[in-house]
C-alpha cells in the first residue's frame, strides 16, 4: 500500500486535520505551520496534539509533514528578513516537539542578488543556529524549481548544504515532483538515472518526502507552477512509475495539486487504484 495524502489546512485545528485526512482515504498529509505569508504560530492545545497522535496510531499513517511558511527566507539580502526566519523556524520547531509530527520541510530560501554561494553559506549558517541535538523532527530542504534566485534546485546546491550543517543527522530532503522537472531534471523518460544521480549527490537515505505534483510547464522551464495529477507535463504514466519505484515507494507522498479536497480525494483514490500492488 502506498503512503499518501495531501496539503491540509491548519485552520480547525490539528485532530480536525487528522480525521479529514482518514475522511479522504489519506493515510499521511501536510500542513502550513502558520499563514503561508508567515504570521504567528497557532498555539497548540495539548488535547488536541494528543488526539491527533491517537488518530494517526490507530489509522497507522506514514510520517506527516509540516511545511514553513513560503516567505521564509533564510538568505535574504535583507539582515532582518534572515534574522525574522530563523525566529520563525526556531518557533516552528519548538512547537513541533509537541506534535507527532516528524518532518518539518522549508524551501532553502532566495539569495536575491547576493549569489549563490553567499546564499548556501547564510542558509549553513542559519541551520547551525538553529537545529538543536534535542530536537525530535527532522527538517528537510525541499527540492526547488529555480525560480529568481531559489537556491536548492541543483542536487549539488542541497549537498552543498547538508555538508556544511553540523547536525547533518538531523537534516533531510522533500523531492517535490514538479520542481524538479523544472528544474531540468527528466523524470519522465530518464526516472533511473535521476534517482541514481540524486543518490550519488545526496543519498537516497536522506530522501524522507515527496512532494507529489504534475507541472503546468516543461521540462527545465524554472516556472514552479503545479497541475493537477494526469493534467500536465510530467502526465499519469511518469507519476505511476515515481510512486511505484522500489526507491520511492515506502515515502509519503504529499499532493500540493491545484485542488480543493473533494479534487484531493478524487486523486488519492485514482492513485490507489493505479498502485494497488505495489
Ligand atoms: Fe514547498
Ligand atoms: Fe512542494
Ligand atoms: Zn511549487
Amino acid at each position: 500500500m502506498i503512503n499518501i495524502g495531501c496539503h491540509l489546512s491548519l485552520s480547525k485545528g490539528y485532530h480536525a486535520m487528522g480525521k479529514e485526512a482518514v475522511k479522504i482515504n489519506a493515510n499521511t498529509f501536510q500542513f502550513f505551520t502558520r499563514n503561508p505569508r508567515g504570521g504567528s504560530g497557532k498555539e497548540i492545545v495539548q488535547e488536541d496534539a494528543d488526539a491527533l497522535a491517537e488518530c494517526i496510531k490507530q489509522h497507522a499513517f506514514a510520517p506527516i509533514l509540516a511545511h514553513a511558511p513560503y516567505t521564509l527566507n533564510l538568505c535574504s539580502a535583507n539582515p532582518d528578513t534572515r534574522k525574522f526566519a530563523r525566529e520563525m523556524m526556531a518557533d516552528d520547531l519548538k512547537r513541533l516537539d509537541k506534535l507527532p509530527c516528524s518532518l518539518y520541510n522549508f524551501h532553502p530560501g532566495s539569495h536575491t542578488g547576493q549569489g549563490v554561494e553567499t546564499g548556501i553559506r547564510q542558509i549553513v549558517e542559519a541551520l547551525n543556529m538553529v537545529l538543536c541535538a534535542e530536537q525530535t523532527t527532522f527538517v528537510l530542504l525541499e527540492t526547488m524549481a529555480g525560480k529568481g534566485s531559489e537556491i536548492g534546485c541543483s542536487f549539488e546546491e542541497l549537498r552543498q548544504i547538508l555538508d556544511g550543517v553540523e547536525l547533518e543527522e538531523k537534516m533531510g530532503v522533500c523531492f517535490d515532483t514538479c520542481h524538479v522537472y523544472d528544474a531540468g531534471y527528466d523524470i519522465v523518460d530518464h526516472l533511473e538515472d535521476v534517482l541514481e544521480e540524486f543518490d550519488r549527490i545526496v543519498g537516497l537515505n536522506r530522501l524522507k518526502a515527496v512532494h507529489l505534483n504534475d507541472s503546468m510547464h516543461p521540462m527545465g522551464s524554472h516556472k514552479d507552477r503545479h497541475a493537477k495529477i494526469g493534467e500536465g507535463t510530467i502526465g499519469l504514466e511518469a507519476i505511476i512509475r515515481i510512486v511505484t519505484h522500489s526507491a520511492l515507494k515506502h515515502l509519503p507522498f504529499l499532493l500540493e495539486t491545484p485542488n480543493e479536497v473533494d479534487g484531493y480525494e478524487k486523486e488519492i483514490a485514482l492513485l490507489r487504484e493505479y498502485c494497488k500492488e505495489s
